[in-house]
Order: structure tokens, then C-alpha cells, then sequence
């Protein structure tokens, strides 16, 4: 670690502490689009289709800054998009980030790392952790994600290997009706062609860039027709993958409510108001608008005002307010926060 490195750092657990004691309003976990442009043509996904727009770089820097002694050290900052590799800066950004003592975590579809010039321009400042998303083995992936696609995510894998070897490389896989059963397969060939260091796993949820319709998995053409079956696939998944490539994010708990989640969406939208995220997620679009949730409204916008100012101010307490009586099921609960749904069912 550089000493530039550690000084970040050091300072950062300091504020943090400093912070703990006054309640201090920084969340935890940060997520960054940098951009809504996307070079793929995912069957799954509407962002491809929203007109194209860039986080200006300077407002990224400035948050990064603002963040900076807010979070622990180490904390991840996800780096995402549409396809963040599409905007211009992403190295000067990488780099920040990760000088300021952030994990940067990029996920990406790969097809400009899959290109060894380019990969090797884009990581020149190599982030933490490179997730690519995968869809199962060829014909499924390229069935879901477009022509070609599989192919382009090898070589993305294979170039970060090459060029950024201590960059953690992890696969990224739909959970969905066409790609449960070749879950296992996947897991057997990235360990298999040491092609990434683990798999995680995103289950089939509303699309992002739509508005939240109820029941809209009733007439989504990828939501499985024997849902008892996913949860087998699971199982298996987990049961091979004992003490061989990890799964990440494939604990018992995060399992059972996948199992519910597909057996029972609409009970498992049921489970109860209210939502634990509340106070711990900060979501920048590429516009600069600050979110608590990617689904309520925006308290400001990155450059209006301070960020503390705009996590304490009453847009904020109002959006506060609404999450914790909140009822929408979001990939944040149903694949990262499975644990709040826990929390709020035994409490
Ligand atoms: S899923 Fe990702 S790669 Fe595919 S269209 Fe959406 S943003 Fe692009
Ligand atoms: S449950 Fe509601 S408040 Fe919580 S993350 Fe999802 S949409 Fe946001």
C-alpha cells in the first residue's frame, strides 16, 4: 500500500469514529452510475434503450472527495452503469477512487475489455474487483445477452488476468428460467479455465429502468415455468460448489428467500412494510441526482449543495420516511439485502 494510500486511510478510520459519535448520515454502501449508455442489447434490460448520458466527470471526482473520511477504509464503491466502460474518464475515476482508500467493484458486460488494447488502456489504474456478467454457457447467454456475447466475456475475463492479475475477477449470472439449469455448468467451466475467482448471482427482478408494475413477472417471458425447479438448481449449485469456486452471496439465508422469492413472489411481496435500507445506501445517477433507493425520489443533485447538507436535508428525512414504510420488491432486497427481509420477519 502506498503511503499516499495509507494516509487516506488512517484519516478515514479516524472520521469514522469521529463520525460514529455524532451519527454521522453517510451510508455505507455507494453505488455510481456513471453512465445510462450501454453497448449491449440485453433481452432482460431497457437501458440500451434510454437516450445517453454521462456522469460529468469533475461531479464524480467531488463526490469521491466528499465520501472520502465518511467511509470505512476499504468500503466498496460499485461502479456501474449502463456499461461504465462507455465513459471516457473511468481510469481517471478507478484511480481516484481507489487512492482515496475505496474498493472500486466495476461491473461490466466486458466487451470493451475484451479488446487487449483497450483493456489495457482501461486498466491502467486496475480496480479492486471486475464483475462480468455471464448468463449461463453459450447459447443461453448469447440467447439473453446477444450474438457473440459469451465469447467477448471470455476474452474480458482472460485480458484482466493478463493485465490486472491482482484484480479479483468475478462472474456475474442470472438466476431465470432459461439459465438455472446450467448454472452448475457455468460454475464447472470458470473454475475449470480459472476464468474468474467466483460466482455471484443476481435472481430475475423488475427491470431497473421501468417504473415497478405488481405482478409484472406473471407475463415475463424469462421467469421459469416450474419455479420448484430453481430452487433444486440452487441446491445443487451449492451442494457442487463445496470447498471449490466460491458462490458469493449463496449463504443459507440469501438461498431460502430465492426459494421463496420464486415460489411465491407475490408472498413474498407480503412479507411487510417497511425497509432496512433506509439510511444505509447512497445511489448517484449519471445525471447527479442523489438517491437513498434507486426507486424514490432524488434529495439533490451532486454540485447543489453539500453532500452532508443533502443527506441531512428535509427531502432526505421525507424519502426516510417513505423507505421505511416501503413495500416494493427491489433487487436490493430480494438479491444483496436478504438479511433485512430476515431482520424485519424475526423482529
Ligand atoms: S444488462 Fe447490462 S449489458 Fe445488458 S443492456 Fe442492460 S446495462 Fe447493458
Ligand atoms: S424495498 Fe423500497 S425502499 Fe427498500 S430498496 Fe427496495 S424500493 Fe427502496
Amino acid at each position: 500500500m502506498s503511503y499516499a494510500n495509507l494516509l487516506a486511510r488512517t484519516r478515514a478510520l479516524r472520521r469514522l469514529v469521529e463520525g460514529s459519535a455524532r451519527k454521522d448520515p453517510f451510508p455505507q454502501s455507494i453505488d455510481l452510475n456513471l453512465t445510462t449508455r450501454c453497448n449491449g442489447r440485453c433481452n432482460h434490460c431497457s437501458f440500451w434503450r434510454i437516450p445517453g448520458k454521462d456522469l460529468p466527470t469533475a461531479l464524480a471526482l467531488d463526490l469521491f472527495d466528499s465520501l472520502a473520511g465518511h467511509l470505512s477504509p476499504g468500503t466498496k464503491v460499485n461502479i456501474l452503469g449502463g456499461e461504465p466502460t462507455l465513459h471516457p474518464d473511468l481510469p481517471i475515476l478507478l484511480r481516484r477512487c481507489e487512492e482515496l482508500g475505496f474498493q472500486a467493484v466495476l461491473t461490466t458486460n466486458g466487451r470493451l475489455l475484451a479488446d487487449p488494447d483497450l483493456a489495457a488502456v482501461l486498466l491502467r489504474s486496475p480496480p479492486s474487483m471486475v464483475v462480468v456478467s455471464l448468463d449461463g454457457l453459450e447459447t443461453v447467454n448469447d440467447r439473453l445477452r446477444g450474438p457473440g456475447s459469451f465469447r467477448l466475456a471470455l476474452a474480458a475475463l482472460t485480458n484482466l488476468f493478463r493485465l490486472a492479475p491482482s484484480t479479483t475477477r468475478v462472474v456475474q449470472a442470472l438466476v431465470a428460467g432459461p439459465t438455472h439449469p446450467y448454472l452448475d455448468e457455468l460454475a464447472t467451466l470458470l473454475e475449470r479455465d480459472a476464468l474468474a475467482q467466483a460466482l455471484t448471482l443476481q435472481v430475475l427482478c423488475p427491470d431497473f429502468a421501468l417504473p415497478h408494475v405488481r405482478g409484472w413477472w406473471r407475463s415475463h417471458p424469462l421467469w421459469p415455468e416450474d419455479p420448484s425447479a430453481v430452487g433444486l438448481s440452487l441446491d445443487r449449485l451449492a451442494a457442487s460448489r463445496k470447498d471449490r469456486l466460491p458462490v458469493l452471496a449463496l449463504s443459507s439465508g440469501q438461498l431460502i428467500a430465492w426459494k421463496k422469492y420464486f415460489l411465491d413472489p407475490e408472498g413474498f411481496e407480503r412479507l411487510g412494510p417497511g425497509c432496512g435500507l433506509a439510511g444505509q445506501h447512497l445511489d448517484c445517477g449519471p445525471d447527479g441526482g442523489l438517491r437513498l433507493c434507486p426507486h424514490h425520489p432524488s434529495i439533490g443533485r451532486l454540485g447543489e449543495a453539500p453532500l452532508h447538507e443533502m443527506l441531512t436535508n428535509p427531502r432526505a428525512e421525507t424519502v426516510r420516511r417513505a423507505m421505511a414504510s416501503c413495500d416494493v420488491v427491489c433487487n436490493f432486497l430480494v438479491n444483496c439485502r436478504y438479511e433485512l427481509l430476515h431482520h424485519r420477519k424475526s423482529s
